[in-house]
């Protein structure tokens, strides 16, 4: 657990059964833990000053031990017909993230980052480009839910861990941070509605089946053939498409669970009916939902596909038995689709991934 750097510590870094043992050190009995969890996940206070269930003296106690907020809104955009809002933050420590309400109909997306950047360096993407600075606490993750909960204009239906960063190379923060926001006595978010995506580390996504978490996992497939995921995501050099294929077999042998496949479709380069046919190989046998998304990319290596060829691509699919959804862009103009989130952290470049980083990752996840 991190303190932040007023060096009290940050509770939204404890699960509930970590409270109460905490109120304990503090000379309270462990009952109280209750009161004060409801109040940060019911009440969602940012301070212990209006839990009126307990003495003034124990508030003023919490508030001089404790602190429940360490991120700080430095930017709000919101788009032009006003169905995303971006968020930019400031971390105890000066470093900035991202994260996205987005809104469709009924469903209210919460989309969260789960590292300051990322390593691994997708050629489509922009975080990529920030390199990695560091994991997220489970108390940063989950304070971004709480503070877009109070912006927000209608509750979320969907958390996902689609944001800034590889959430599986932070999985003990992001795991414990989802169980917290499903916690019954707390926001009671429901799990399956709680989606962690990867780009494909595929012993993180055994490690994931084995730890029985109750929650959704999406796999950023992007290609279905090797060399060209290998060029637009240098992480499949390290995991390659049938070791990712196979971890998801194992995924769902365990979990009995669907898997959702997130496909960015690129103009020409993974949009033709070679690629529809390999994706129908691929997904053999896969219980899964496949997510179409027109590439975001600045870069004009890669550009989006048509809306005919994406449509014509979904329905491809779709008739060979295949649960096709096409994503609209969303937040585009105000750089808030898949793909798009930036924050500029002082020039400040992070570690990338590279031939070394990989092979020391191959042994050590
Ligand atoms: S797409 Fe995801 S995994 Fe790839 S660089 Fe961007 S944030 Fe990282």
């Amino acid at each position: 657990m991190q303190t932040n750097n007023l060096t009290k510590k940050y509770l939204l870094d404890y699960s509930r059964e970590e409270v109460y043992p905490f109120v304990q050190t503090l000379g309270m009995e462990s009952y109280r833990g209750d009161q004060i969890f409801k109040g940060m996940y019911v009440q969602l206070l940012s301070d212990f000053t209006n839990l009126t269930t307990l003495s003034r003296s124990l508030r003023d106690k919490l508030n001089h031990a404790v602190t429940l907020r360490t991120l700080q809104l430095k930017e709000q955009t919101i788009s032009v017909n006003e169905d995303t809002v971006k968020f930019l933050w400031s971390l105890h420590d000066g470093l900035k993230i991202e994260s996205v309400i987005i809104y469709k109909g009924k469903r209210v997306t919460f989309c969260i980052s789960s590292q300051v950047g990322c390593a691994l360096d997708c050629k489509f993407c922009t975080t990529g480009k920030m390199g990695f600075l560091r994991n997220l606490s489970s108390g940063e993750i989950v304070e971004q839910v709480l503070l877009m909960k109070q912006k927000a204009k209608r509750p979320a239906t969907n958390i996902v861990f689609m944001g800034m960063g590889e959430p599986l190379l932070n999985l003990k923060n992001v795991l414990k941070a989802s169980y917290i926001l499903a916690d019954p006595e707390g926001l009671a978010f429901s799990q399956k509605r709680i989606t962690i995506s990867t780009s494909g580390i595929a012993p993180a996504i055994r490690k994931l089946a084995d730890s029985g978490a109750p929650f959704s996992l999406a796999v950023s497939l992007n290609a279905v053939f090797e060399e060209f995921r290998k060029k637009i995501m240098p992480i499949s050099k390290n995991f390659p498409l049938n070791l990712l294929m196979k971890s998801v077999h194992y995924y769902i042998s365990k979990t009995k669970k669907r898997v959702t496949f997130e496909y960015i479709l690129i103009r020409k380069k993974n949009d033709t009916k070679e690629d529809a046919d390999q994706f129908i190989k691929l997904t053999r046998d896969i219980p899964c939902k496949i997510n179409l998304i027109p590439c975001n990319s600045d870069d004009p290596a890669y550009p989006p596909s048509t809306t005919e060829t994406i449509q014509w691509f979904a329905d491809y699919l779709h008739d060979r038995g295949r649960t096709t959804i096409v994503r609209q862009r969303k937040g585009w103009e105000i750089k808030a689709a898949c793909g798009q989130l930036y924050a500029n952290n002082e020039t400040k470049i992070g570690k990338k991934i590279s031939d070394n980083m990989r092979k020391k990752d191959k042994n050590t996840i």
